[in-house]
């Protein structure tokens, strides 16, 4: 097994499934974890790749590639979102499948991790299009998914309709209506309250916890953030509201930048009637690249991987980086981030409140009764804490940065289930 330290190429810097492996061989190396788990936890469980017909609104068949990856299942079902864009791949979603595994373990979820996507581009379709592709899609997975097996939820380029059409083409196929099949439906098909703007929530907790932590006051808190899609828009309004000064929000096709702080509330209201953030009037349009290195207190990469690599880590400028993408940062920007000091909340913990609300999600819709939000929104919050002083914790005593910190406990934890519950056969 491999025993020198992370050595990541150029090339296999911007790979998320090796920048996965990168973090997970030290992690693993630093627990002295015995060579049999460390080449199971290595290694993608269960993989499914399937190629399937869609027609098309012209009357066209479309062939599309799908996958879903199941990481593992040791502590409970799998958990893990789906994900439609064009550039999904196999490396990618195993990587994002093994995350989620890490991501559930830290928080102490009884869940695996699994992740899912299409190679499509959701944008140029009609939405007869993606109903047609996502029942097919979840035809061609049904005997891997399950209340009890691998329960999917929303990621990028999907939400809660697209969750509702897998909902109800597992329910045809079972028989009857199966809502805990999937997680991030829409309130009355067995959604749970706060589930939405969850992921949001969990950012902004562990940003305070981060600032308590080291002893900053939020009072003047710059906040810059990459993305306001789902994850960056709730972070944003979420620490607006808080007293946070949102001073730059950085889009795919440009960014805003206002030393006194963008209206939020403002800024999502012509986000709905432009459908886009461009040439909104109370703030100065700046490249979005500039923005990331930009000054401010918390830098919130909530767009996409591969954000904060060897060329632009160096130039970061903020004090505490909070991960709301998954695999914002590469195995060779972390090391470059640690020499300067950033104080890195890493996207296992930082984005987990999507996955924390999911699994309220499950309890609710397994229990026929649903729980208001008040309740939904306070058990997150627990947790999140709890998790947050974990991991320093953990990082403190072992001598390791918060990434590192937060990967050893979860395989900790998952490898002590598995010596548990022992090797079948
Ligand atoms: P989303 O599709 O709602 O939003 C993503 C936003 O980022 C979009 O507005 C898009 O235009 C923008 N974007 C894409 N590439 C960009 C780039 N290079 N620069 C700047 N902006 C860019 O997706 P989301 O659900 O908010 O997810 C964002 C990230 O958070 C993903 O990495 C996802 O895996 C992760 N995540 C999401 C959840 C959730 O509950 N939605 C939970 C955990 C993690």
């Amino acid at each position: 097994m491999p025993t020198a330290p992370p050595t990541v190429s150029l090339d296999q810097e911007i790979n998320p499934w090796e920048a996965q492996h990168a973090r997970f061989d030290f992690a693993a190396r630093k627990l002295n974890l015995d060579e049999g788990l460390w080449k199971l936890l290595r290694t993608p469980a269960r993989e499914l790749t399937s190629h399937f017909p869609v027609t098309m609104d012209d009357g066209r068949m479309e062939v599309f590639t799908g996958y879903r990856v199941q990481h593992n299942i040791a502590r409970g079902p799998a958990k893990g979102g789906i994900r439609y864009a064009p550039d999904v791949t196999l490396d990618e979603v195993r990587a994002l499948a093994a995350w989620m595994t890490w991501k559930c373990a830290v928080v102490n979820l009884p869940f695996g991790g699994s992740k899912g996507g299409v190679v499509c581009d959701p944008k140029s379709m009609s939405r007869g299009e993606l109903e047609r592709m996502t029942r097919r899609y979840t035809a061609e997975i049904i005997d891997f998914i399950g209340p009890e097996k691998d329960v999917p939820a929303p990621d990028v380029g999907t939400n809660e309709q697209t969750m509702a059409w897998i909902m109800d083409t597992y329910s045809m196929h079972t028989g009857h209506t199966v809502t805990s099949v999937v997680t991030g439906k829409p309130l009355d098909v067995g959604g749970s309250r706060g589930r939405l703007e969850a992921t949001g929530r969990g950012v902004s907790v562990v940003c305070e916890q981060s600032l308590r932590y080291l002893n900053i006051s939020r009072d003047g808190c710059r906040v810059i953030i990459q993305g306001f899609g789902n994850v960056g828009s709730n972070s944003a309004r979420l620490m607006m509201e808080q007293g946070y000064k949102i001073v730059g929000i950085a889009e795919k096709d440009g960014g805003l930048y206002n030393p006194a702080g963008i209206d939020i509330h403002q800024l999502l209201e012509y986000k709905f009637r432009n459908e886009s953030i461009l040439g909104f009037p109370h703030a100065e349009a700046m490249p979005s690249e500039e923005l990331l290195v930009s000054d401010c207190e918390i830098l919130i990469p909530a767009a996409t991987e591969n954000v904060i690599t060897s060329r632009n880590a160096a130039k970061i400028k903020a004090r505490i980086v909070v991960e709301g993408a998954n695999g914002p940062t590469t195995a060779v920007a972390d090391e470059i981030l640690a020499e300067k000091r950033v104080f890195i909340v890493p996207d296992i913990l930082a984005n987990a409140g999507g996955v924390i609300a999911s699994y309220f999600e499950w309890v609710q819709d397994r229990q026929g009764y649903f729980w208001k939000e008040a309740i939904v929104n306070e058990q997150l919050e627990v947790i999140l804490r709890d998790s947050f002083e974990d991991v320093v914790r953990y990082a403190e005593s072992h001598n390791v940065n918060n990434r590192i910190a937060a990967y050893m406990l979860a395989i900790d934890r998952v490898a002590f289930t598995i010596r548990q519950r022992g090797i079948y056969a």
